[in-house]
């Protein structure tokens, strides 16, 4: 249907025959497959625990729960993102206090905002890596230190990024990844937390399975035949058929971040100097795993005839995002108002998402920014 689409998968017989093996072994729930692709992602990502989920939603409600956020508690997130970040934490029936981004050039959580918005109800900032551009690091955890408080990274844009040689994923408290089939690798739906506490990896372990004891893998095994309930916990696992398809998708990882990054130096070169919008990340580009390609069109350019001009030339583009704090339910919930996070406000306003996947090739780049040149300068004439 679409010349371009936004995204693609990165599949081939490899993932098609993981599951196959995995369907033909007769065993399909949590187990062996799940065991092993958790030690490849803690060897890649660098920490000592990985953790294999159901998503990434379920990862950051386990994240929460394992630090103990409940009611009475403010946890700072970002509004410029997807709605499941603010979601968890409501879900433990803690507040989220929303955060403006940076700049117009940096989306990501502004630590300077951070900072003016906690009080003594805080107990965490859950950040997110926006496009797979690396937050403030140095900055965040220096802030969680001086005022004791946790911090989450919501790593479903940033799988195989880097911020000064480590991973994101291993630093803060606890890292969140998604394997939903628009990210930078996927098993349809799934995802990760990372850790390098063992007490947090131990509880959230228990959680993901019903705060159960001991689980099918080990009764089957023969190592126990019953258990006990120790924790308030979920049904929020993986199956080994998507464990086995997230094996192979993490090998190609690399090459395909590699490619993502080639295609956005295109999309950079071949749209500098262009009038009518900005290119955002600019001082960000080397670290990123470059998930999505976000353009910043100026004031002037109308964004819904931007937008459905692209469409009608076969070219379909994304928003990221409209922002939490303006949607009926947290404005009805929460009381939040429009005009309290201006960058945010702004970007939301005029923020488009360009196609970028691995196996989009040069010539779909170029066609892309011939239309996005041709219509700028046409509707702007
Ligand atoms: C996709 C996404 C999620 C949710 O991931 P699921 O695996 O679909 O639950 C959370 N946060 C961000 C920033 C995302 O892009």
């Amino acid at each position: 249907m679409w010349k371009v689409p936004l995204f693609d998968i990165s599949f081939d017989e490899k993932e098609v025959i993981a599951a196959q093996e995995v369907i033909r072994s007769g065993w399909l729930t949590m187990g062996e497959v799940t065991q092993e692709f958790e030690q490849r992602f803690a060897e890649f990502t660098g920490v000592k625990h990985a953790i294999a989920v159901s998503s990434c939603t379920a990862a950051l409600h386990m994240a929460n729960r394992a630090l103990d956020i409940g009611p009475g508690d403010e946890v700072i997130c970002p509004s410029l993102t997807f709605v499941a970040g603010a979601n968890s934490i409501v879900y433990t029936g803690a507040q989220p206090v929303f955060t403006d981004i940076t700049s117009l050039n940096d989306f990501s959580i502004s630590p300077q905002d951070i900072e003016a918005k906690i009080t003594p109800l805080t107990k965490a900032i859950q950040v997110v890596h926006y496009a797979g551009y690396p937050c403030d690091m140095d900055r965040i955890m220096d802030l969680a230190k001086t005022h004791q408080l946790h911090v989450i990274t919501d790593c479903a844009h940033a799988i195989g990024a880097e911020y000064k040689g480590k991973m994101l994923g291993s630093i803060g408290d606890i890292g969140c990844f998604s394997f939903f089939s628009n990210k930078n690798m996927t098993t349809g739906e799934g995802g990760m937390i990372t850790t390098n506490n063992d007490e947090l990896a131990t509880r959230i372990r228990l959680m993901r399975s019903h705060g159960m004891t001991t689980l099918t893998l080990d009764r089957h095994k023969g190592h126990a035949f019953s258990y006990d309930v120790v924790e308030l916990g979920y049904n929020y696992r993986i199956d080994e058929i998507r464990s086995a398809m997230g094996i192979q998708q993490l090998k190609k990882l690399p090459s395909d971040n590699n490619r993502r990054r080639e295609l956005s130096k295109m999309y950079r070169k071949n749209l500098s100097d262009i009038d009518g919008f900005e290119i955002p990340f600019k001082n960000h580009f080397k670290t990123s795993s470059h998930h999505i390609f976000p353009v910043l069109l100026d004031k002037d350019v109308d964004r819904q005839n931007f937008m459905k001009h692209l469409k009608d030339k076969g070219i379909q583009t994304s928003i990221h995002y409209p922002p939490i704090h303006q949607f009926e339910f947290y404005s009805r919930n929460f009381g939040y108002k429009d005009d309290i996070l201006p960058i945010t406000e702004d970007v939301a306003k005029r923020e488009v998402t360009l196609p970028l996947y691995p196996s989009m090739g040069d010539k779909n780049v170029t066609y892309v920014c011939n239309i996005v040149i041709e219509y700028l300068k046409k509707g702007r004439s």
